[in-house]
């Protein structure tokens, strides 16, 4: 043995010393120190960059020996090709690929299998395909990758075709490979492919294999087999995380919010601890089904467990503030999301800018909107509809026509969001021409389309054109489309059409009071009083209830609600004196109470309680009076804001010289100097 070879081993045996005890930086200082390292050094350093997962490190160690015209063996490549797949580099995969084939090592099996996980984690499914097809002989492994990778890819329908080729040339999944096919399942909602695999499942024992499980429970929830997911759950022996969290996010998107709750006390109860995607899914699947304060407490009983809210966090505790309408809690989130996230976030943004609109701040939702560098679909869909729930039609389409410009897409919602923007504007024309536009998108109109457009020409007063669009639209038109027919008779006071529409709405939803209140105020208001009342004995006789009206208002982070004629708010008696003497200023300028609407069943709120005592108009006074040097006073209500208090409040503006937003559930009005953002059709 030559005394420079053996000096040469004594450093190897250091160097794996070192290695083993992963001391990396010692390592690497000493195989700089070795003039000339063979490729047994080379390989022990690169795979040990690879596995401490520093795939750079790695990859250039690896360009270094290339540099050196050492011919790399399948160890190196191996571990080459993992860190590739690491750093997801397709340019940098496909160089590694051309080496192993320059090499000799095209036919490999085991390298060849990692080259397809290779190109699939770079998303590459042509460089996969083209190893894949050139194996000589293929294995599981080579079988799973292949389809594994389809999967990753996006490509479910392909990765399923894999899955049954691998059948019929006799080669037999294992675990690993049901696993990665199920999302396939889960992602075509292939339930018949999915139980099939099932059936395979229980015949090869894999029913134990949490992974296989797991999956199984999803594919059954995503084909909306909840009782099947359930009976995989329940029989699973040993459950991880991630089997609790597939399981409660099936009940919450299923509605039944009781069951995922109820589940996820078990699951802490039986001591599996909640990981982030457990917060996450109960926030969001709270928030999603209008429990919005427990979403907010799960978020603190989620920082108190030591956890740091994520993205997907921040926007599914976005939408509870949402729902809550609640813009304090939600200015608090942007503030902790600028805090902790502070590069742009399309979703971010996105879930901002609905809040601010959805809780009557559109100008900071614009602002939002103006700073995003990058917006996608569903961003600027929020933007106009933002514009169009405020009453800004002209806005709204300007916003569609700049999004067209910049060469993205319109999808189905965002004609929803345009159209309902030309119908709270009276855009006719405009309304026409982007309904007729839809199918030079491919996309076909759906029925809310259609009830969309009614909407417009019914709010324009063009009743009759309405009802001619209804008749000739070639779906069966549903509650959507006579609804709005409807709306414009009571705004036109078209009694002949109402009756029309109404008679429909009555078929097709007969438990909505809204309609039988809609329809006899109709008739109130055409003097027509016996076909009012026969309209309420109909109610009466279904045994159909009103909603009550009420209205809500923020104050200092508390929300005060009031009722017609209430006098429980601690305010009461300078509620009641503020509006008295409001209403003398209001009527010097020129306010005439409209006794339309006081009159028996007029009104959608009781009218005993009195035209002066509507529910708006004393969460209006409240509002002012507690307005401790604000401007703006946001005002929500749950029934269409009546025709007199529309008018009082617009004095009220006037008089007080504040701006005024009330939401009722069909969009929001703007009260300044006198004026409403609606021009007093809504
Ligand atoms: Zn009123
Ligand atoms: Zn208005």
């Amino acid at each position: 043995m030559s005394p420079v070879l053996s000096k040469l081993e004594v450093t190897l045996k250091v160097l794996k010393l070192y290695l083993n005890s992963c001391d990396l930086q010692h390592a690497r200082q000493l195989f700089d120190e070795i003039p000339d390292p063979d490729l047994r050094t080379w390989t022990l350093l690169i795979t040990a960059y690879t596995k401490r997962g520093l795939p750079q490190e790695s990859h250039r160690l690896y360009l270094d020996l290339r540099n050196k015209n050492i011919k790399p063996d399948k160890m190196v490549l191996l571990s080459v090709a993992k860190a590739c797949a690491r750093m997801s580099d397709p340019i940098k995969a496909k160089e590694v690929h051309e080496d192993a084939i320059r090499f000799g090592f095209s036919s490999d099996i085991v390298l060849g299998n990692a080259l397809i996980h290779m190109y699939a984690k770079c998303n590459s499914v042509h460089g996969a395909v083209e190893v894949f097809d050139q194996l000589p002989t293929k294995d599981v492994i080579s079988w799973t990758s292949i389809a594994a990778g389809y999967s990753s890819c996006g490509l479910p329908r392909e990765a399923l075709q894999a899955f049954r080729e691998m059948g019929l040339n006799g080669v037999r999944p294992n675990s690993i490979t049901v696993s990665s096919i199920l999302p396939s399942c889960s992602d075509l909602k292939a339930l018949t492919s999915g139980k099939e695999i099932h059936g395979f499942v229980v015949r090869n024992g894999m029913v134990e294999n949490v992974f296989v499980s797991s999956g199984l429970v999803d594919m059954y929830a995503k084909c909306s087999s909840i009782r099947q997911a359930r009976v995989v759950f329940d029989t699973m022996q040993r459950r991880d995380v991630v089997s609790w969290n597939v399981i409660m996010t099936t009940y919450f998107s299923n509605g039944d919010w009781g069951e995922a709750l109820t589940l996820f006390d078990q699951m802490t109860g039986e001591g599996t601890k909640a990981n982030l995607a457990t917060w996450n899914t109960m926030i969001g699947g709270c928030a999603e089904n209008g429990l919005n304060e427990k979403a907010l407490d799960l978020l603190s009983r989620m920082q108190d467990s030591g956890f740091k809210a994520n993205k997907i966090t921040i926007a599914g505790v976005l939408q509870a503030c949402t729902n809550l309408e609640s813009l304090g809690g939600g200015k608090e989130i942007h503030g902790y999301s600028f805090r902790h996230f502070p590069g742009e976030d399309i979703v971010i943004a996105t879930a901002l800018m609905l809040m601010y609109a959805k809780c009557g701040d559109l100008e900071t939702s614009r602002r939002i909107f103006a700073k995003m560098t990058q917006k996608d679909t569903v961003a600027w869909n929020t933007m106009i509809l933002a514009n169009s729930i405020h009453g800004h039609g002209l806005e709204a389409l300007s916003i569609f026509h700049q999004m067209r410009d910049s060469g993205i897409k319109p999808n189905a919602v965002t004609f929803m969001a345009v159209l309902s923007g030309c119908s709270h504007s009276q855009l006719v024309d405009e309304g026409l021409s982007i309904f007729n536009s839809i199918r030079n998108y491919n996309i076909e109109p759906d029925e809310d389309h259609y009830s969309c457009m009614v909407d417009v020409l019914g709010r324009a007063g063009r009743l009759e054109e309405a009802y001619t669009f209804i008749q000739e639209m070639p779906l069966k038109p549903m509650a959507g489309a006579w609804g709005a027919l409807l709306g414009g008779c009571r705004v036109y006071k078209n009694a002949k059409l109402g009756a029309i529409a109404a008679k429909q709405l009555f078929e097709i939803e007969p438990d909505n009071p809204g309609n039988y209140i809609l329809l006899s105020n109709i008739y109130a208001a055409a003097k027509l009083s016996d076909d009012a009342s026969k309209i309420r004995k109909l109610m009466r006789d279904r045994g159909i209830v009103r909603m009550p009206g009420c209205s809500w208002i923020r104050v200092k982070g508390r929300v005060y609600t009031f009722t017609a004629g209430d006098k429980r708010n601690a305010m009461s008696d300078e509620i009641y004196g503020f509006l008295k003497e409001l209403g003398e200023k209001m009527r010097i300028l020129g306010y005439v109470p409209n006794i339309e609407y006081a009159l028996q069943d007029v009104h959608e709120e009781e009218k005993e309680e009195g035209l002066g005592s509507h529910s708006e108009k004393l969460a209006t006074a409240f509002g002012i009076l507690n307005l401790e040097g604000g401007s703006t006073i946001r005002v929500f209500k749950n029934l269409r804001i009546c025709g007199d208090c529309h008018s009082a409040i617009k004095f009220m503006a006037k008089v007080v010289g504040v701006q005024i937003i009330v939401r009722d559930p069909l969009r929001f009005h703007h009260f300044i100097d006198g004026i409403c953002s609606c021009h007093d059709f809504w």
